[in-house]
């Protein structure tokens, strides 16, 4: 069957009652997705997810509730049109605590088309989600709190395609030519790119001596959620423009990778840009850059920075790819285009234990510190 997108890609906001069975499923919150859901008999159910359009990235997002009246088990088939099961469901009830199904309660099909999933459900709704959720609020909330430090300002800049303003955070010494831009979550699914993106700034932001010398002579500057519409939306990949924000860095068709670039560009004015990292999720941690024969400031900081990263993480090798062409249309081409700086895609993987990503996070804003202050910062009495 075709499946036609709904009028902006948007996922309806609503629920599933079986009543004779006294189950009943909602995805009715922000970043939900279930495009729809039939009762099987005998407790068992499908469940069906639609992208918002297609062609589309296959990274099939989910997200929905479901409880019963009674402590039961139940069998969930969840079927995935335009695209094949990438994520394992996660499961919590309380929003916070998540944990993975495990194998005998998730037997996907050969092709990956499907899978059969087992639940035990109760009065207590209980989620289910591709990954767990980092939500728009949580992000919000994350930047509201981080402007709580002295050293940060939060502020907005232009608006989505449904008028979601964008967040901005200032980390450091603003007055400074010598900057550092931070972007991420283009693509709605990519919780873990967000959660090493508010590591990573969190690092910069830190109590440490190393922070606060790269503060006094340097300027972050982070938009942390690029694509609000999406995520609000429960989407697999794109905007509510239906267009996948990280390919539209060539025509800026649509409001955000505008907006963004306008940011960049009157940060870029005077000179002083002096990388860009964009985060993102994929299948395994890798970091898309372009070759080491570039000049930049600092020479070789690329090759010099990833192996810094491994220098300081125990059993860890950072993985480097040649970004794609620079004449493409991502936003680490463009940027490297315009400036000629190094704009390296930082891509953590889906399923990377969430303290390694921390500690791959926080490894690389400090190697990230120690190498710009090494290189262009003043000469200090550092001990
Ligand atoms: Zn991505």
């Amino acid at each position: 069957m075709v499946c036609s997108p709904l009028p902006g890609g948007e996922t309806p906001q609503r629920g599933w009652q079986f009543p004779r069975e006294g189950v009943f499923f909602a995805a009715d919150f922000p970043g939900a997705r279930l495009t729809d859901c039939a009762s099987l008999g005998a407790d068992a159910f499908e469940a069906v997810v639609r992208p918002e359009n297609l062609p589309v990235n296959d990274s099939p997002w989910f997200a929905f509730r479901v409880r019963s009246e009674r402590e039961k088990k139940i069998t969930l088939r969840l079927r995935c049109q335009g695209g094949s099961l990438r994520y394992r469901p996660k499961i919590s009830l309380d929003g916070a605590q998540w944990v993975l199904l495990p194998e005998e309660c998730y037997r996907p099909d050969a092709e990956r088309k499907e899978a059969l999933l087992t639940l035990e459900t109760g009065p207590r709704p209980l989620l289910v989600a591709a990954q767990e959720p980092v939500s728009r609020v949580e992000i919000e909330n994350w930047a509201a709190t981080m402007e709580r430090l002295p050293f940060v300002t939060r502020s907005t800049f232009g608006s989505s395609v449904k008028g979601v303003p964008l967040l901005r955070l200032d980390v450091g010494n603003s007055a400074a030519e010598p900057k550092v831009v931070v972007i991420g979550r283009q693509h709605p699914p990519e919780t873990t790119g967000s959660l090493a993106l508010m590591r990573f700034v969190e690092c910069v932001a830190g109590d440490t001596e190393l922070a606060r010398r790269f503060r006094a002579e340097f300027h972050l500057v982070v938009m942390p959620l690029l694509n609000p519409d999406g995520v609000d939306a429960g989407h697999w990949r794109h905007n509510l423009g239906l267009v996948d924000l990280n390919r539209d860095w060539q025509g800026f068709a649509q409001p955000e990778s505008r907006a963004a670039r306008d940011q960049i560009l009157a940060l870029g004015e005077k000179g002083g840009l002096l990388l860009l990292l964009d985060f993102h999720s994929t299948f395994r941690d890798v970091f898309y850059t372009q070759p080491d024969s570039i000049v930049s400031a600092p020479p070789g900081f690329t090759s010099r920075w990833l192996a810094g990263i491994g220098t300081r993480v125990p059993d860890y090798r950072a993985e480097r790819k040649a970004s794609p062409t620079p004449t493409s249309n991502t936003s680490i081409s463009w940027a490297h285009r315009t400036f000629g700086i190094p704009a390296i895609t930082y891509e953590i993987g889906d399923h990377t234990d969430r303290t390694q990503l921390r500690r791959v996070a926080m490894a690389a804003a400090e190697e990230m510190m120690n190498l710009l202050l090494e290189t262009l910062g003043q000469p200090s009495s550092k001990s």
